[in-house]
């Protein structure tokens, strides 16, 4: 769902189609590309010119026509100018979709996926931490007929040593909790089918776990080992917090166990409870009243408030998601469409 403003469309048209640049002819049939490449940039500056001249140079290698869909997720550098510079000298190949405001790394690519004409669509990030030449090896798997070729990023991780380790322990949670048996769900440098962003576009889904989606509708799923370079230029746009956030989403949206765990424990606590009210009991009958203990029983009376505070936590992360869901507001808000074809 998107609320789209296009209003300066013709305008940009009508500039940017006397303005062809020779090269622009390797997208030859651009309404309808054999792929469509999307990357969501976010104070993406320094990085632009570097990855739209590799990522063009690898894209006129495949000899296939191409598109590529960028979106501006409500920059304050000068990121989108940069993009804009580059569609002035490849008029059919750019579509920039500029955002009002920033709207979050997912929610963008859900925005390009919503824009691409090609048949395989290809997502990676701005930053080059996923070289575009590792891009012919997506294309080798789609050609063998994979509608979902996933990667996983191989060697020493480039980033910081909490970023990896707290990677490695969603990655493990999330292949045991939710039954999903991707090895990597933050590398983003992925090829889809159409029928695959189709049918991820046409989810209601609020949390938009796009390659945990892709993965819940392939029908037949590979992954394949990415070189992985530290970031071309700039800084991360995720803490902790947005780390910790998204595997909570990904851990409710995909899955009731935490629920179901909890529900568990819950049985195995009152259990406990149960045997322990009888023993303090028969302790009063026969023993007699006691002044000593109290903070052993503080102890678990804390402990048991504890856990009900986790469960409340737990039962609030799936209403917020409910809520979400009803309030039903715009995934992304476009200020503009660059597009230089109807
Ligand atoms: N990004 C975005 N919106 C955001 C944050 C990030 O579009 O709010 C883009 C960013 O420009 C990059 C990609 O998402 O292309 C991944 O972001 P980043 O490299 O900061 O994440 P990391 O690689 O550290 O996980
Ligand atoms: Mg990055």
């Amino acid at each position: 769902m998107s609320v789209k403003n296009e209003t300066d469309l013709e305008d940009q048209n009508a500039k940017t189609s006397q303005n062809k640049h020779p090269h622009s002819g390797s997208a030859k049939n651009e309404s309808h590309p054999e792929l469509s490449v999307v990357v969501p940039a976010y104070n993406e500056e320094p990085n632009i010119d570097e990855l739209c001249s590799r990522l063009i140079a690898v894209l006129e290698g495949t000899h296939r026509t191409f598109e590529i869909v960028i979106v501006n997720d409500g920059s304050k550098d000068h990121t989108l100018d940069k993009l804009l510079q580059w569609q002035k000298k490849y008029p059919t190949v750019f579509r920039i979709l500029d955002f009002n405001s920033n709207f979050g790394h997912h929610n963008a690519l859900w925005a390009g996926f919503e824009h691409v004409r090609g048949d395989i669509i290809i997502s990676m990030d701005a930053d080059l931490q996923n070289p575009p030449e590792e891009l012919p090896k997506l294309l080798e798997k789609t050609d063998e007929g994979y509608d979902y070729v996933g990667s996983y990023r191989l060697g020493k991780r480039q980033d910081a040593k909490w970023r990896d380790w707290a990677s490695k322990i969603d990655n493990y949670l999330r292949g045991h909790i939710t039954n999903i048996a991707m090895s990597d769900q933050g590398c983003m440098l992925r090829a889809y089918k159409r029928s695959i962003i189709d049918a991820i576009i046409h989810c209601g889904d609020y949390t938009a776990f796009i390659p945990v989606l892709a993965y819940k509708f392939a029908s037949k799923y590979t992954e394949i080992g990415m070189r992985h370079a530290p970031r071309f230029q700039g800084e991360t746009k995720y803490g902790l917090y947005y780390l910790l956030r998204t595997h909570f989403d990904l851990m409710t949206g995909f899955s009731l166990v935490p629920l179901q765990v909890f529900t568990l424990f819950g049985f195995v606590l009152a259990s406990g409870n149960f045997l322990l009210v009888i023993y303090l009991l028969l302790r009063r009958i026969f023993i007699g009243p006691e002044a000593e203990g109290v903070f052993t029983l503080f102890a678990i009376l804390f402990f048991m408030v504890s856990v009900a505070i986790v469960g409340i936590g737990l039962i609030g992360e799936y209403v917020g998601r409910t809520y979400q869901i009803v309030q039903g507001r715009p995934r992304y808000v476009l200020r503009k469409l660059y597009d230089t074809q109807k």
